[in-house]
């Protein structure tokens, strides 16, 4: 499985990061996590996109800068078949079909159910799901409005905009990469993101074999980030950035 990094910034997209999103070659289908403004960086992998007849793209939650992208994915993937999984009804949203129909019709944007060869929309709950052979199972996070943590077989546990929560920490253990929410050096009041400190002490606990940290704060400079890179002191933790590529 290759997981590149497409966006690993949160909130606001500046010159080094791109809002959340993920690639991932499962070797057999092409699965995207999150579209924030990363999916701009798809045709960097073409060579990707053009092994695939269908693209799935999963939803953690439905914040904007998680979800903006989807209105470039039809420049590349027009004639492809997409199949969008995303919290539903059962887990206290709406339809995913309603919240993508809301935000995508016009004057907006153009009707999503328009664009592609062929959309199909589902709403996933705590059971998980299947894409082909691979088993992707969904954690229940704590975030304003709620999330959820994907993993996808025994790879890859991506837990973005959360707190730090046992469960995810206990899952990511089976996984050989967790990407995880990371927003300030301490835990802040009424934030719901998690922090350094918070991080740590979860690894402590838990035996993670590597954590990259993801949702990039935007306020902190390339200057602040390299002082943080050099704090953490951990060869298993590291900040990631942009473009990143994990053959796990
Ligand atoms: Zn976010
Ligand atoms: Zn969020």
């Amino acid at each position: 499985m290759k997981v590149i990094t497409l966006g690993s910034g949160g909130w606001i997209p500046t010159n080094k990061r791109h809002t959340a999103c993920y690639l991932i070659d499962t070797g057999e289908s092409l699965i995207i996590l999150d579209t924030g403004t990363g999916l701009s960086r798809l045709p960097d992998y073409k060579g990707i996109l053009e092994k695939y007849n269908e693209v799935n793209i999963i939803y953690s939650h439905y914040h904007l800068d998680h979800l903006m992208g989807i209105v470039y994915l039809s420049n590349w993937a027009k004639n492809k078949k997409v199949n969008i999984f995303g919290p539903g009804r059962e887990l206290g949203f709406q339809s995913c079909k309603t919240v993508l129909s809301d935000l995508l019709k016009p004057p907006y944007f153009v009707d999503i159910n328009s664009i592609y060869k062929e959309l199909e929309i589902v709403d996933y709950n705590l059971q998980g799901f299947q894409i082909g052979n691979l088993k992707i199972s969904i954690t229940k996070q704590i975030h304003k409005g709620g999330s959820f943590g994907i993993t996808l077989g025994n790879k890859l546990h991506y837990a973005t905009d959360t707190i730090e929560c046992e469960e995810t920490f206990k899952k990511a253990q089976r996984a050989k990469l967790l990407l995880h929410d990371f927003w300030s050096l301490e835990p802040e009041d009424n934030n719901e993101h998690s922090s350094l400190a918070g991080i740590k002490n979860m690894l402590k606990k838990f035996d993670v074999v590597r954590t990259g940290l993801i949702h990039i704060n935007p306020n902190w400079n390339q200057e602040t980030i390299e002082k943080l890179s050099q704090a953490i002191l951990d060869e298993s933790i590291f900040i990631a950035e942009d473009n990143m590529i994990f053959n796990l």
